[in-house]
């Protein structure tokens, strides 16, 4: 398949504005582009959470293998319902079956898990019957066929149980170890490489002189990669040197697939990167309709992809988590990419927000006392306060088309944690 270059695809967008690219068609212009990783490795099952399965896994038997009891209670044949007694012959345990046919009025003492004998196809709960000595008296009869878990009913053999694509999780672990299947073919982890740009920025241990500040993005952004698990390439800390910029950059694109930078990609008179990027490879977009988050860069650095984000540190994680997140993911070979839920929320509080830009802002989720999800935002929303970041549970998502919102509007949150 022939890939289109960069250029090719920008042209296909009539409306593309390099100053201004709606939120939606920046991340669908990412993804048209990105080509995920291709090489595999095998691992041992316990190695493979959160990796990217690249074969698909398909049941080598049935799951159960037998027809078992899905209750505590006693096992008879459908024939038998409806006599009062039944003489039982034996018991059958979870791994120990039972090992004759019962015969007419016989029935078996059978536990949750065990195989169903020859000659049964019915399980009475315990709680429906009396038991005297070998004599089973039924209080309540049975369906036919009741609480019988049949074999082959959670996956028949041969069945295809997940395909390429899935990023694994506990469950998933869970149910290729029921297979009996012990080591997993997965793409090979991706590796991204990212450093942080400006005169300003100390590293943790130094003093800070007059104007420094120390380097949060490299430790918020180390924490998120981490998290989606990919090999972590930290590069420190570029002065605004366009030399030291361009080194580094390269470098970068030699060691990782993707290269993210913080900070430098603004107006200002030190940023650089644009100019750097232009020089090296190319940039699709340079400035993006949201709140906080432009700008924001795409390109290419030879084989790299190459993101600039912002450097305010509330800017490079909403950034992260509206762009990056979903490319990563499709880089690693996941397939379908998760949906970030919205849901609806009623807004305890009024909202400023100017129309014409998406706004990602931190809100605090909260139930009231009847249970109804409220959200409030946290705060100041200035891009360069962290510590709202810290407080959120979920972003206020705002379409371009939104303006200022009176307290009791019912406004869209994505939740930041999820369960698994
Ligand atoms: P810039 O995009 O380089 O103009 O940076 C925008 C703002 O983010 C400035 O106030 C920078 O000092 C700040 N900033 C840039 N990089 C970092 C960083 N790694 N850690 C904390 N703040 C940063
Ligand atoms: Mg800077």
């Amino acid at each position: 398949m022939t890939r289109a270059t960069l250029n090719q695809l920008i042209s296909c967008q009539d409306d593309y504005d390099p100053n201004s690219l709606p939120v939606l068609q920046a991340r669908k212009l990412i993804r048209d582009y990105l080509q995920p990783i291709q090489r595999t490795e095998k691992l041992a099952l316990k190695s493979a959470l959160g990796r990217v399965l690249a074969s698909d896994i398909l049941s080598p038997h049935n799951v159960p293998s037998h027809d078992n009891s899905a209750m505590d209670g006693f096992a008879l044949h459908s024939r038998d319902i409806g006599n009062a007694s039944l003489t039982i012959v034996g018991t059958a345990y979870a791994g120990r079956p039972y090992t004759g046919t019962l015969q007419a009025g016989q029935c078996i003492r059978i536990m949750t898990g065990a195989v169903i004998p020859e000659g049964a196809d019915t399980v009475i709960m315990q709680e429906r019957t009396e038991v005297t000595g070998d004599t089973l008296s039924i209080v309540e009869q049975p369906k036919p066929q009741a609480n019988v878990r049949y074999a082959g009913e959670d996956i028949g053999a041969g069945q295809a149980v997940f395909a390429p694509g899935r990023m694994l999780r506990a469950a998933d672990l869970g149910l290729i170890a029921s297979l009996g299947i012990g080591e997993v073919e997965v793409y090979r982890k991706l590796r991204v490489a990212f450093f942080s740009t400006g005169d300003e920025l100390v590293s943790i241990g130094q003093t800070l002189q007059q104007g420094q500040i120390y380097d949060s993005n490299r430790y918020t952004l180390h924490g998120m990669l981490e998290r989606l698990g990919v090999d972590v390439i930290d590069l420190g800390v570029v002065g605004d040197d366009p030399a030291q910029l361009e080194a580094t950059l390269l470098h970068a694109s030699t060691v990782a697939d993707v290269v993210l930078t913080s900070g430098g990609v603004s107006v200002g008179e030190a940023d650089f990167m644009k100019q750097i990027l232009e020089k090296l490879g190319q940039v699709v977009f340079w400035k993006i309709a949201m709140k906080p988050g432009r700008p924001l860069a795409y390109g290419k650095v030879g084989n790299a992809h190459y993101f600039g984000l912002p450097g305010n540190p509330v800017a490079v994680m909403v950034t992260f988590y509206q762009f990056v997140r979903e490319a990563l993911l499709h880089l690693m070979g996941q397939t379908p990419l998760p949906s970030q839920p919205l849901f609806k929320a009623i807004c305890v509080e009024p909202i400023r927000k100017l129309a014409g830009r998406t706004e990602f802002q931190r809100g605090i989720l909260f139930a009231d006392e009847d249970g109804h999800w409220q959200v409030r935002p946290t705060g100041n929303q200035g891009s360069g306060i962290l510590r709202s970041m810290s407080e959120a549970n979920c972003f206020i998502v705002l379409e371009d088309a939104v303006g200022n919102l009176p307290a009791g509007t019912e406004v869209q949150v994505q939740v930041l944690e999820g369960i698994i």
